[in-house]
């Protein structure tokens, strides 16, 4: 596959480790920010692949592992209004609410449909009148323009059975929490690509100018992710931290005008809840005054007022996603939580440190 088989070829990957090795540094504790890194660094295998002392570590860059326990079980809870369709990614089906799961109320008759696209719970919306169409808007700023822009095309069609239940974050505002509570070692970070496509990677110069990290901005084949190492470990060895921009094949320093048009017409910011980070002022967004029809939290809010606050969990995923604990660190990791009965998230999503942990070893 053009722009993937490339990076994934043998004899360069081969090559880069060996010129890691001549980099010297000593040792540094490098966090994959973004959940599709975590994936990717142990499908391929590739902490065995570094230096001594050289180590990786998940961040809170899995969407589905950082949404809030209470939005969950708020969307649990408009689900069983009736007539109510729940529209949701697939990842969130089996991540555990305070009570209860989607997978786990569709079983008693919640209409919990699994959709790829926005799109598709808008034309859900369209082809049936008589259900409401709740479609839970979860992700970072990479699916943040696909959301607005189904917001945009319901408004269009006049529909008035379409809302979203936006729980959508900003990364860059998670990182300036997370690294300004210095709670985490953190020697540099590897940003997340398909995040920087759409915000540019300028938006992360503040790390390097305030925490005195180094970045880079990373795909997610074998050869950008050691190319993001090497410029870090360069960045260390020099001690000039900057943002580098290793995956320039689809991020440039600007942000992506359109997308971003397409975000400030539809949304502005607003603080949210992280699961694991709490409250972050600003690191989420809602829906602008003149689109509030479409937004749940505000359409339903009287039976979201009644929604109780989310219940104590065993599930270590806070201190997983700050990077303070590895998965096989959790003492419920493959013992009491494994990917057919989660404790948490991060063991459900496709993008979860445990559950990468515990598929690939
Ligand atoms: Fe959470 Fe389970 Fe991972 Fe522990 S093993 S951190 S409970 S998902």
């Amino acid at each position: 596959m053009k722009y993937s088989e490339e990076y994934r070829d043998q004899h360069l990957v081969r090559q880069l480790i060996r010129r890691l090795h001549t980099v010297k540094t000593g040792p540094a504790t490098i966090m994959e920010v973004c959940g599709t890194h975590t994936m990717s660094v142990a499908r391929f295998g590739l902490k065995m692949l570094l230096p001594d002392g050289i180590n990786l570590i998940s961040g809170p860059g899995c969407p589905v592992c950082v949404t809030d326990q209470h939005d969950l079980d708020g969307y649990l809870a408009l689900g069983m209004q009736p007539g109510v369709v729940l529209a949701t990614f697939g990842d969130m089906v089996r991540v555990p609410g305070s009570h209860t799961s989607l997978d786990q109320r569709r079983a008693v008759g919640t209409d919990v449909r699994v959709i790829y696209s926005p799109f598709d719970a808008v034309e859900i919306a369209r082809l049936e009148p008589d259900k409401q169409i709740i479609f839970f808007g979860v992700g970072f700023e990479t699916t943040m323009p696909a959301t607005a822009l189904a917001i945009l095309t319901a408004a269009e069609a006049n529909l008035e059975n379409f809302t979203v239940y936006c729980v959508h974050k900003t990364m860059p505002a998670a990182l300036q929490a997370l690294l300004s509570r210095g709670e985490t070692q953190i020697s540099g970070l590897l940003l997340p690509g398909h995040v920087s496509a759409v915000t540019g990677s300028a938006v992360f110069d503040f790390i390097p100018a305030t925490f005195r990290l180094p970045c880079a901005v990373t795909g997610f084949e074998p050869l950008d992710i050691l190319l993001g190492v090497e410029s870090i470990l360069s960045q260390l060895r020099r001690g000039r931290p900057h943002v580098a921009n290793v995956y320039q094949r689809a991020v440039s320093r600007p942000a992506n005008p359109k997308a971003q048009a397409v975000i400030q017409e539809v949304f502005l910011a607003s603080d949210s809840y992280w699961r694991g980070l709490g409250l972050i002022p600003g690191s989420g967004i809602s829906l602008q005054p003149r689109f509030r029809h479409f937004d749940a939290k505000y359409r339903f809010a009287r039976i979201l007022a009644a929604v109780p606050p989310p219940l104590p969990t065993p599930c270590h995923c806070g201190e997983v996603l700050r990077g303070f604990l590895r998965p096989l660190q959790c003492p419920l990791f493959g013992d009491s939580c494994t990917p057919s009965h989660p404790i948490g998230p991060c063991m459900v999503s496709s993008e979860g440190a445990c559950a990468a942990a515990y598929r690939f070893g």
